[in-house]
């Protein structure tokens, strides 16, 4: 049996183009080979059990290897195999079909570097870093022939007689010259680790190095000696394929330190799990922060049926929660598309949501369920809730049922608690509730006491994050303004029942008044003299709210 033979398509030049697209992340082939190798093995598994492949499945384990010196990178599996009919079908038609699609679509597009690695080349891939490549491969079927194929990368293939014994299949990769460094152990090694971590079938590279006891020496003490095993670069069933009942919490906080190795435990975690109307598995989780600084994007890596794909989230995951780690595992999120078309993704929007919700039911669940241990994490949560209350209407609505307010004697409030609490002393002119608030509680020590005296309750907000919160807080609260406690406006509140006695003449306060202005110098500042009662402050020097919120917009930039 000797066949030669055309690939038909249109695009003549299809390899130079595809090369030129994928460049900078040709790693994805073994991805892609490493994958098809997986599937064909689950095939044979799943046609055994349904009976209708009745041989020995034998050792199914997936191999990489390499060999510097023939420049070949070879994957091995022993999956359900192909004949060369089959050959001629899946490899020919319709791998390079899909090839010829990618090029069809993307030739004049501009953003390449959002496709590279989102389009499931699949087996044309391999021409990235090979410029021949070689299937031997032996089919599952009775009375199968080996087959060999090879191509050289343009559109001519031949098809002659293999030499497999084995069921299964080989692709070996005769890599070119631009693309040598990937003949290296810690280069194949890392692109393993990255991609193919988590994948269903045991995938072994190379050997490695193991202690294992041998025997008790002439004291009594165990011995051990080092033997050579196989080296499986993967778990092959990571925990959020598991049901959450057969997990415990060791087993979450294991996988994040696996995940994350140098991260401290995370706070809490979601483990989703659904299948209707889209499926999605996956572990998010709260890791500990201690300031917005140390925030982090991009930490939850995506993954397609147990292979990964990016941990460029951003459409997948509602953007505050971009801070959670974890990972997010769905054959339904199209991989193959560019961020515009995934934005409008019917999918994509309801995966969105649900997180959001999950995210959501999760919090409020933690509120209800132990208030006094939602008050001691709030310092870590309060960050993640208060981003999300600015940025998505759909989690403010959630969240103002358990976004906590702190006061200066370290109380908490929800919202709706803290209005009812100052409703009646802390009431302007116009009958707007004022919340006070310290953005440095050492620094405005003086007004927070001052306030305190009069039976005001001054709030503590002092992250970066507050500033967006208090205007977020002012647009959604009816009638409620925030203002710091060192506003001028802070001593002008409704306060009836006190009154203070001044022992300065109404000429003497007068005078004190305009000796500090000439001082200051500054029409932004208000000077009031409230007399020399020693349980008072005799002087007050207060910046509008107003004033003050736009010279700290113009220090800051006003972003986040
Ligand atoms: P996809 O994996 O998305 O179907 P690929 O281009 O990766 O697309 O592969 C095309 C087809 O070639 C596969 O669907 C499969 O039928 C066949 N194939 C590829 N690799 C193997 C393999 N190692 N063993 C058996 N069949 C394979
Ligand atoms: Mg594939």
């Amino acid at each position: 049996m000797q066949e030669k033979g055309t690939i038909s398509i249109h695009t003549e030049n299809i390899f130079p183009i595809i090369k030129k697209f994928l460049y900078s992340d040709n790693e994805i082939f073994l991805r892609e080979l490493v994958s098809n190798a997986v599937d064909a093995t689950q095939k044979i598994k799943r046609l055994a059990t349904l009976g209708q492949y009745n041989g020995d499945l034998g050792d199914t384990t997936v191999e990489v290897s390499f060999d510097k010196d023939k420049k070949t990178i070879t994957i091995s599996d022993r999956g359900l195999g192909m004949t060369a009919e089959e050959i001629k079908k899946y490899i020919n038609q319709i791998a390079f079909s899909g090839a010829a699609e990618f090029v069809e679509k993307f030739k004049d597009a501009k953003d390449a570097n959002e496709i590279i690695g989102k389009f499931g080349l699949g087996f044309y891939s391999a021409f990235m870093v090979a410029h021949t490549v070689e299937i031997n491969t032996l089919s599952y079927q009775d009375g199968a022939e080996a087959a060999r194929w090879t191509c050289d990368g343009s559109t001519e293939f031949e098809i002659s007689k293999g030499d497999r014994k084995e069921r299964g299949t080989d692709i070996i990769l005769h890599i070119n010259e631009e693309s040598e460094e990937f003949l290296d152990k810690w280069k194949l090694q890392g692109i393993l680790d990255k991609y193919c971590k988590f994948l269903p079938v045991p995938i072994k590279f190379e050997t490695k190095t193991e202690s294992v006891e041998d025997g008790k020496d002439d004291k009594g003490e165990t011995k051990y000696k080092s033997v050579e095993v196989d080296n499986i670069i993967n778990t092959t069933d990571p925990i959020w394929t598991k049901s959450p009942n057969e997990l415990k919490d060791e087993d979450y906080l294991a996988f994040y330190k696996e995940l994350y190795p140098m991260s401290e435990d995370p706070l809490f975690w979601i483990h989703l799990n659904v299948d209707y109307p889209f499926n999605l598995t996956g572990v998010l989780y709260f890791p500990k922060v201690k300031n917005e600084f140390e925030l982090q994007k991009n930490k939850i890596k995506l993954f397609s049926r147990q292979v990964f794909i990016t941990d460029e989230v951003k459409d997948i995951v509602p953007e505050f929660l971009m801070l959670l780690h974890g990972v997010i595992d769905s054959p339904d999120i199209p991989l193959n598309v560019s961020r515009s078309f995934l934005q409008a993704d019917s999918n994509v929007k309801k995966i969105n949501n649900y997180i959001t919700k999950k995210v959501a039911d999760k919090l409020g669940e933690l509120y209800k369920k132990d208030r006094k241990a939602y008050e001691e994490k709030w310092n870590d949560i309060g960050l993640f809730v208060k981003y999300g209350m600015i940025s998505e209407e759909k989690f403010y609505e959630k969240g103002k049922d358990f976004a906590l307010l702190k006061n200066t004697k370290d109380e908490y409030f929800t919202l709706e608690e803290y209005k009812e609490k100052v409703k009646v002393a802390q009431t302007d002119k116009d009958d707007n509730v004022i919340f006070l608030y310290a953005t440095d509680a050492e620094k405005q020590d003086t007004f927070i006491q001052s306030a305190n005296k009069k039976d005001y309750d001054v709030l503590v907000l002092d992250s970066p994050i507050d500033s967006h919160f208090i205007n977020q807080l002012e647009q959604k609260l009816e009638k409620t303004n925030l203002k710091r406690v060192d506003a001028d406006v802070a001593d002008k509140l409704i306060n009836k029942d006190q009154s203070f006695s001044n022992v300065l003449t109404e000429e003497q306060s007068t005078k004190v008044r305009g000796i500090f202005e000439k001082a200051i110098n500054n029409q932004n500042f208000t000077v009031e003299v409230e007399g020399l009662n020693p349980e008072e402050l005799p002087v007050t020097i207060t910046m509008e709210e107003f004033m003050r919120r736009m010279k700290d917009m113009a220090q800051t930039g006003g972003g986040m």
